[in-house]
């Protein structure tokens, strides 16, 4: 891709990740509570994450980072083109 495009941001909806049933969305609800304990941001209705933390959170879901990804999307937790943003990771 054009090198001067920054990868898009990762922002979580918060709002939707809270109705997804925790049997599947439970660490990722757990990751982003610890973020935001760590930052002090407790009231935003969105939170930016770093790259590595997707990295880190496919691991923990024992996917690709753009299965995972895929998954979010399809859940409302991230935008569609959070999908650049894992191209960019893995390109
Ligand atoms: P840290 O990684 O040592 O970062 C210290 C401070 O540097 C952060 O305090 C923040 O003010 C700033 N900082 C570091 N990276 C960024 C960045 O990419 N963007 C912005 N805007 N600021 C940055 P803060 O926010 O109070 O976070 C305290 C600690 O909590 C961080 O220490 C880190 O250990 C953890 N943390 C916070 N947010 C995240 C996150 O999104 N992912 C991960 N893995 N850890 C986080
Ligand atoms: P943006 O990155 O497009 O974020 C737009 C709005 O989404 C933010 O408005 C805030 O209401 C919300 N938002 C995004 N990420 C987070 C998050 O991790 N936690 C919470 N609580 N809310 C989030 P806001 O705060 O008025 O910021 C306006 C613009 O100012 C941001 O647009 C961004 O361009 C810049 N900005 C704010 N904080 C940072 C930062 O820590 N680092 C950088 N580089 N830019 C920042
Ligand atoms: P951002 O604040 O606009 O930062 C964009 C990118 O600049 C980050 O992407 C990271 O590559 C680099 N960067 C910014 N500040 C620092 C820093 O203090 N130390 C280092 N090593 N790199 C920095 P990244 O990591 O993918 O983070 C994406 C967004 O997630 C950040 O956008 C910010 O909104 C949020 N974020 C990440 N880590 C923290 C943190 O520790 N505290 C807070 N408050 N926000 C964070």
């Amino acid at each position: 891709g054009g090198a001067a495009e920054p990868p898009p941001k990762l922002v979580l909806d918060l709002e939707r990740l809270a109705h997804v049933p925790s049997e599947k969305a439970g660490p990722l609800q757990r990751y982003t509570a610890t973020i935001q304990s760590q930052r002090g941001d407790y009231n935003g209705k969105v939170l930016s994450i770093r790259q590595d933390d997707l990295r880190t959170l496919a691991v923990i879901y024992d996917q690709s980072p753009s299965v995972l990804t895929e998954q979010l999307i399809s859940w409302g937790v991230l935008g569609a083109d959070a999908r650049r943003a894992v191209q960019a990771e893995e390109s």
